[in-house]
């Protein structure tokens, strides 16, 4: 089982910013930017976004730009941009990153430290904002 499987499931703990039957969002633990989120299917762990069968594909990428409309209604910035790269963990996933410049997508750039309290009320925002849509 990976890590985001045990995040999706419950058994570690993620600051939560949506939930679906299927699909799961919570903040990244080494944040590009406040608000960036991590997108997850539930219950396919395949490493490889473009091994998914084209129904949890194209479901995927339909609740992540829900949540990226969240993010947006609730993290100060330009645009929220996206990225797959899943090079540390085999569990595919889609990055949201709130951005106010390209540079923010950089991710070898210094990271900003946020305390638990911050990312645990980035993450309220964004789940409140969610859950009007
Ligand atoms: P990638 O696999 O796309 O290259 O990067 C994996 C991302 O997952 C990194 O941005 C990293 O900070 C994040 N990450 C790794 N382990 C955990 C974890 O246990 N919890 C959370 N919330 N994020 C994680």
């Amino acid at each position: 089982m990976t890590i985001f499987t045990k995040i999706a499931k419950g058994e570690i703990p993620s600051w939560k910013v949506a939930e679906s039957d299927e699909f799961y969002a919570f903040l990244d633990i080494n944040p590009l930017a406040p608000g960036h989120t991590l997108v997850i299917p539930k219950n396919v762990e395949d490493d490889y976004i473009f091994h998914l069968d084209e129904a949890t594909y194209a479901g995927l990428w339909a609740f992540a730009r829900k949540v990226a409309l969240a993010i947006k209604a609730a993290v100060p910035c330009k645009r929220v941009g996206v990225a797959v790269l899943g090079m540390e963990v085999p569990h595919t996933h889609i990055h949201l990153v709130p951005l106010q410049t390209e540079g923010d997508l950089n991710f070898r750039k210094e990271r900003p430290v946020l305390t638990p309290d911050q990312q645990a009320g980035i993450a309220a925002s964004i789940l409140a904002e969610y859950e009007k849509l």
